[in-house]
């Protein structure tokens, strides 16, 4: 058959010595690999006592905001969920009534929110939506859970403590020193 390119080469089918069906040397050349290794500076931290810093875009669990005063940011407008590529996102809005002004920001907000975390892929685009800076993505892991129904966040699990009435725990949710 005629070869296209002149790049063929034949293929070295010569037996093997001796020494090569032994596969020592490959072997012990493999082991010196491996003990190599333990004097390299290990790749592994010793997790949850040791913890590795995040990168600075590092995008963990959703925290829905407050402003200084306390009151929820989020007016329920639905663009965070219309944003998201997973329809991880389903929210109610209600009614501000009198007497609410220091618990909502705006005239609506979002009596329901909920965020399936299994759906979610961690992609920001509801915080880049958001435009009342409600929601973000905080340094903080979804915790592992045994139920599937244990992973869909509502709005008490993603709401961020009142800086008024429980500043330390504000602080802490927000990663800065109170
Ligand atoms: S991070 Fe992305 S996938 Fe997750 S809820 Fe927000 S928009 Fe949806
Ligand atoms: S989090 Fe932001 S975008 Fe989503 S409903 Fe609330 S205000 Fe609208």
């Amino acid at each position: 058959m005629q070869a296209l390119t002149n790049r063929v080469q034949a293929v070295n089918r010569k037996p093997m010595t001796f020494l090569e069906r032994l596969y020592l040397i490959n072997i012990i050349k493999g082991m010196l690999i491996t003990f190599s290794h333990m004097f390299k500076k290990q790749p592994t931290i010793r997790y949850p006592e040791e913890k590795r810093e995040f990168s600075p875009v590092f995008r963990g669990l959703h925290v829905l905001n407050r402003d200084e005063e306390g009151r929820e940011r989020c007016t329920a407008c639905g663009l965070c969920a219309v944003a998201c590529p997973a329809e991880a996102i389903t929210m109610e809005a209600a009614e501000r009534v009198e007497g609410e002004e220091n618990l909502y920001r705006e005239e609506k907000y979002a009596a329901k929110y909920e965020i399936n975390m299994l759906r979610c892929i961690f992609c920001g685009l509801c915080e880049d939506a958001c435009p009342k800076d409600a929601i973000y993505l905080s340094e903080t892991f979804a915790p592992a859970n045994y139920t599937r129904k244990g992973f869909v966040y509502a709005k008490s699990d993603l709401l961020i403590p009142n800086p008024k009435t429980e500043a330390n725990a504000y602080a802490e949710a927000k990663g800065v020193q109170a």
